[in-house]
């Protein structure tokens, strides 16, 4: 069991400290940056999925979206889109052929456009913003 304190590594590798247990097997989290984000230790894509709708709708019924001035809007916002990294993501290719030249494929993180060389294929996050890449 974790325990208030403990610091784990996240699934995208980076570590956080645990300071809240919620139901579920989820966690807060503060990143070794300071925020905090909502956890989940399992692959619970479809509780991710709930979470962030809920996130959606009381920031929508409850604040301005377009305002980035009230720190509670801008919280829900930062954790709806951590959430949304931790969902695995097709990434984006773009096809190239050029004259004389053999085709080859370019893949973009399709969060951050961040551009992927041929040896960070493998990688199941991107190094850039931590999306989660799905290679299938
Ligand atoms: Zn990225």
């Amino acid at each position: 069991m974790v325990k208030i304190g403990e610091v784990i590594v996240l699934d995208n590798g980076r570590k956080g400290k645990v300071i809240g247990i919620l139901n579920c097997g989820e966690y807060v989290i503060e990143t070794e940056k300071g925020g905090q984000i909502i956890y989940f230790d399992t692959e619970k894509d479809t509780i991710r999925k709930n979470t962030i709708n809920t996130l959606k709708q009381i920031l929508s019924r409850d604040y301005d979206e377009q305002s980035d001035c009230n720190e509670e809007a801008l919280v829900l916002k930062i954790a709806i889109k951590e959430l949304e990294k931790q969902i695995a993501k097709k990434p984006r290719e773009k096809h190239y052929e050029g004259e004389g030249e053999v085709p080859y494929i370019k893949y973009k993180c399709p969060s951050c456009d961040g551009r992927y060389s041929l040896c960070d294929i493998q990688d199941k996050y991107c190094k850039n913003c931590g999306q989660k890449i799905d290679w299938s």
